[in-house]
Formats: structure tokens, C-alpha cells, sequence
């Protein structure tokens, strides 16, 4: 991949720099700007190289659809006391207010297009729908960077078709992200241990038996534990369950038994009646959970064993909250697995959105882990081997 300062002189010229600005909302405040904060480093470069800067981002899940409770506007605002400039946002993605914004940018200055995913050819499977959507973009700029990692594992019309239309190069975000997932991939020091919760079940179990081949312990939690349960014969009440999945999981149990790896489950669990903030929870054995009840933490026990296999370990990644880390009641879990990362005599790695903002959450800084990526999706899919759409199309250094 090339860099911003591969690109030549960038004085006067338009670069268009897709960001991932995807941050969780509350109405319209941001309850977490840590993507956006990422986002600064390569901006505000572009900006002293003299450059007149359009950024590309999406928020939530519009479907191609404008939809104001998905506006960048929150953003757009946040961006504009990060950078300390005014971040002007064109109220389209390709129309004549983006037009007209690009027309009256000043070198150094920065604006924003609104949510990319308002375009139905954005996430369009049809490579032409796509491809008219990209032809679009590329017209607004002279040159592309690519620096929203969140987005990388994505054949998406701002991610991986405009990268084909323009020059580009990576931003030092990507590039950052991708030399810490290189030291995890390419002879991470042992133990290596990676720990797995959160609640995109089906996307996380397809990442386990490639991670079996790498890592040297497992450690499970989150909403994707009681499927694991499950697999081991146990009853689990209303929990989060992929009934379709319980056969693969059996697969990877005795894929790790035999292949000497460790799959760390939890041996005691909080459950409560509904899932409610203010659901009264109970700790029960993993083994014993009350039909009427739905488990929405590891227990105290089970915390205590994760956290004593996470700080011995060499390298970590942990991606997924352990559980609703959202509600007090069932935030312990998660709590004690950040506490061990930040533990770790080696490299500790925290990815996912829900899982950074849990630890940020929960009083943890930054700086006390070796790496926060923006990405949970992309980082598992760089740690599972496979071909990252928005990466591969990017231009070779010369
Ligand atoms: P990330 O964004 O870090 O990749 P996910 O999006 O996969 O993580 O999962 C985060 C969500 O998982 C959180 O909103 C959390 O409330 C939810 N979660 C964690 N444990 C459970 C559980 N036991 N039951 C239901 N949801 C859970
Ligand atoms: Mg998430």
C-alpha cells in the first residue's frame, strides 16, 4: 500500500479520504467518538499538505435510503472541534449540495458528503450499480485515501470501487491497524490467546476454526457462549442461541481437543428474567440455567478464570463484550477481561466497536492496551486469513 506522502504534491488537490465514522448514537449525541478521534491524525495531514479534503462515511443502516436519524450531521459537528476548523456537510451524497461544497473548498479545508449508504449502488451486490455510484465520487476528486478501517472487509461503491477510478493510497490509520493485525498473524509471541463475546453469533463462529489453527486458547463468552453451551448438552433457558449452528460447534470442540488447543468456557453465568437493564440477576452453573431466565454475563467465577488465562498470555486479541456490558448489572465480566488485557506482559489488542466503547466505558484509557482497533468485522477477517476487499484494491509502493 502506498501512503498519503506517496501521493505527490497534494497542494490545491482534491482528495477524497473514506473515514469510518460510524459511532453509536444516543438521539444525536455520540456516546463514543473514538473513531472519530482516529480519523484526525490523517485529516489533519492532509490538510498541511495543502489539500482540499473530502470525507466519505457512513452511519448505521439506512439501506440506501435517506433517512435524517442517520445523518453524519453529529459527526460532521464533532469533526469540526476535533480539527478546531469548520467540517462543512453537503446535505447529499453525489448531488449538486455536494457539488457546490466541493466547489468552495480552500486548500487545507476539509467537508463531508452525507451518509454514503443514502445511495442504494453504496452496498449494491451489482458491480455496474456500484461502479455508476463510484464514477459519481471519483468526479469529485482527483485522488483517494483510504483510512476507514471498519469498512475494509467491505466491496462497497466508497470502499473498493473508487479506489479502482482514482490514484490512491492508505491512510495512517489503515496502516496502523494493519501492522499490529500483521504481529498477530505473523509469529505472535506465545500464549496466544484470543477471546471471543459480543452478539453477531453466526459472523463470530465462522471466525473460530481458523482461529483454532493460530491461537493457542480460546476463550468464550458473550452471547455466542450458550451456543457453545449448548454444544455441550446444556440447557439454556431464553439465552442468545443459534440452534443451526450447535453441529459446527460440536465440529470445533473436537477440532481444538485434538489439535491441543483450549477452548475456555464459562462455568458459571448471570442470568436474569428479561433482558432489562434492571432485570434482577441471579449466578447460576453454566450448566444450570433456569428455563425462564436468559444469561447476560459470565459469572464471577468463570471472570476470575478468563482473567488469569488473559494476563498470563503473551499476545491477546479480544473482540465481543462478555456481556450486556451496556447495563451495570452485567458489566462485571467484560470489566474483568479489560482489567486482564491491560494485564498483559505483550501485545494486548482490543477490536470491535461495542467492545472499545465498553472499556471506555468502564473508566479504561486507551493507552493502557497495546492497540484499540476500530474494527471488529475487518480485524477478524484479517486474523481468519482472508482477502480484505478494500486492502487488495489498493495501489502497490513502487
Ligand atoms: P463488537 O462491536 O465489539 O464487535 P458485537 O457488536 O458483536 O461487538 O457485540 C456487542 C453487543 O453484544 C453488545 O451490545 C452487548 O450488549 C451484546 N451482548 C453481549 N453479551 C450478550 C448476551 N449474553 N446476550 C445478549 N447480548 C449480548
Ligand atoms: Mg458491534
Amino acid at each position: 500500500m502506498k501512503s498519503v506522502s506517496d501521493l505527490g504534491d497534494l497542494r490545491g488537490k482534491r482528495v477524497l479520504i473514506r473515514c469510518d465514522l460510524n459511532v453509536p448514537l444516543d438521539g444525536s449525541t455520540i456516546t463514543d467518538d473514538g473513531r472519530i478521534r482516529a480519523s484526525v491524525p490523517t485529516l489533519n495531514q492532509l490538510r498541511e499538505a495543502g489539500a482540499k479534503v473530502i470525507v466519505l462515511a457512513h452511519l448505521g443502516r439506512p439501506k440506501g435510503q435517506v433517512d435524517p436519524k442517520y445523518s453524519l450531521a453529529p459527526a460532521a459537528k464533532r469533526l469540526s472541534e476535533l480539527l478546531d476548523t469548520h467540517v462543512k456537510l453537503a446535505t447529499d451524497v453525489v448531488g449538486s449540495s455536494a457539488e457546490s461544497v466541493v466547489e468552495g473548498l480552500g486548500d487545507g479545508d476539509v467537508a463531508m458528503l452525507e451518509n454514503v449508504r443514502y445511495e442504494p449502488g453504496e452496498e449494491s451486490k451489482d458491480e455496474a450499480e456500484r461502479g455508476a455510484l463510484a464514477d459519481r465520487y471519483a468526479a469529485l476528486g482527483d485522488v483517494f485515501v483510504s483510512d476507514g478501517f471498519g469498512v475494509v472487509h467491505r466491496k462497497q461503491a466508497s470502499v473498493y470501487d473508487l479506489a479502482k477510478r482514482l490514484p490512491n493510497a492508505a491512510g495512517s490509520l489503515v496502516k496502523a491497524e494493519v501492522e499490529v493485525l500483521k504481529r498477530l498473524t505473523e509469529e505472535p509471541a506465545r500464549p496466544y490467546v484470543v477471546v471471543l463475546g459480543g452478539a453477531k453469533v453466526s459472523d463470530k463462529l465462522a471466525v473460530i476454526s481458523n482461529l483454532i489453527k493460530t491461537a493457542d486458547t480460546l476463550v468464550i463468552g458473550g452471547g455466542m457462549v450458550f451456543t457453545f453451551l449448548a454444544a455441550e448438552g446444556y440447557e439454556v433457558g431464553k439465552s442468545l442461541l443459534e440452534q443451526d449452528q450447535i453441529e459446527a460447534v460440536k465440529g470445533y470442540l473436537d477440532e481444538a481437543a485434538s489439535g491441543g488447543k483450549n477452548i475456555v468456557l464459562p462455568s458459571d453465568i448471570v442470568v436474569a428474567p428479561e433482558f432489562k437493564a434492571d432485570s434482577p440477576p441471579t449466578v447460576v452453573a453454566a450448566d444450570a440455567i433456569p428455563a425462564d431466565q436468559l444469561g447476560l454475563d459470565i459469572g464471577p467465577d468463570s471472570a476470575k478464570v478468563f482473567a488469569s488465562v488473559i494476563s498470563s498470555a503473551k499476545t491477546v486479541f479480544w473482540n465481543g463484550p462478555m456481556g450486556v456490558a451496556e447495563w451495570a448489572s452485567f458489566a462485571t465480566g467484560t470489566s474483568a477481561v479489560a482489567q486482564a488485557l491491560t494485564e498483559v506482559d505483550g501485545l494486548s489488542v482490543v477490536g470491535g466497536g461495542d467492545s472499545a466503547a465498553a472499556v471506555r466505558d468502564l473508566g479504561f484509557e486507551d493507552e493502557q492496551f497495546g492497540h484499540i482497533s476500530t474494527g471488529g468485522g475487518a480485524s477478524l477477517e484479517y486474523l481468519e486469513g482472508k482477502t480484505l476487499p478494500g486492502l487488495d484494491v489498493l495501489e502497490e509502493q513502487d
